[in-house]
């Protein structure tokens, strides 16, 4: 697998049809043989939950039962999150965390535009009311090891897709923030001020309405930083897509 993955990374550059000759195409979930690049073999596809209505408008959270458009749920009304709406793809779950963790690690920049194509779905009305589109940025030294952001990747096939502005520099991220904190306390103090819009970008978010992308979201406290630092710096509204939600009971502030 390693080496399957290192000999994929330096034939990165080579056209799609070649490497299908070189390379077996292979499942984004399990690594088993599929017929073209950048899907998914059946057993994979089946064990996938797609995430969509009946759920908070707000953060996209799933109600079991049928509820009017506006109902929001507990962790929305007891603490809203600073983004005004969010949409996801699929539940973060055993059926999706191979293919998503392939996709952050592993060099399987080839499912891009599959994620592309389900994000666009998932976020169509929020696309249609987007100026533009923008990623959750990677620190410097992250993005050096890992070589590409994910959420960058993501952020320009949807903004592809749906014919938006992909404005890929928007945020910075000036802190290395620990990616093992747990909880949405300790999430939200490690993203305090780690986000910030540099000078020369203000002119491109007064005013404007930013869809911010990414992978996985989890607390939701890295998106509202992110969102946080767009607003104070003049952004009109703020919503977010990810492909992955981790679905956790509401959080409830007493
Ligand atoms: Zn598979
Ligand atoms: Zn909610």
């Amino acid at each position: 697998m390693v080496a399957w993955n290192m000999l994929s990374a330096s034939l990165s550059r080579v056209p799609l049809r070649l490497l299908d000759f070189v390379l077996p195409p292979r499942c984004a979930g399990c690594g088993s043989g599929v017929a073209e690049s950048g899907a998914l073999c059946s057993a994979c596809w089946r064990a996938i939950e797609f995430l969509g209505p009946p759920s908070c408008p707000r953060c996209a959270y799933p109600f079991e039962f049928e509820v009017s458009q506006e109902t929001l749920c507990a962790g929305c009304l007891s603490r809203p999150p600073v983004y005004d709406r969010a949409r996801a793809v699929l539940r973060y779950d055993n059926g999706s965390r191979g293919m998503l963790l392939a996709f952050k690690h592993a060099d399987r920049t080839d499912l891009a535009p599959l994620f592309g194509r389900w994000l666009a779905r998932a976020g169509s009305d929020l696309l249609a009311e987007a100026d533009l589109v923008a990623p959750v940025p990677l620190h410097w030294t992250r993005l050096w090891r890992r070589r590409y952001n994910q959420a960058a990747l993501l952020a320009q096939r949807v903004a592809a897709e749906a014919g938006r502005p992909f404005h890929p520099d928007i945020l910075i991220r000036r802190k290395r923030t620990q990616p093992q904190k747990s909880g949405f306390a300790a999430r939200r103090r490690n993203v305090a001020g780690a986000f910030s819009v540099p000078a020369r970008r203000r002119p491109a978010i007064e005013g404007r309405r930013i869809l911010l992308i990414d992978d996985v979201r989890t607390t939701g406290a890295t998106l509202d930083g992110c969102a946080r630092a767009l607003k104070t710096a003049g952004a009109e509204g703020v919503d977010v897509l990810t492909l992955a939600l981790v679905v956790r009971p509401p959080r409830v502030v007493p």
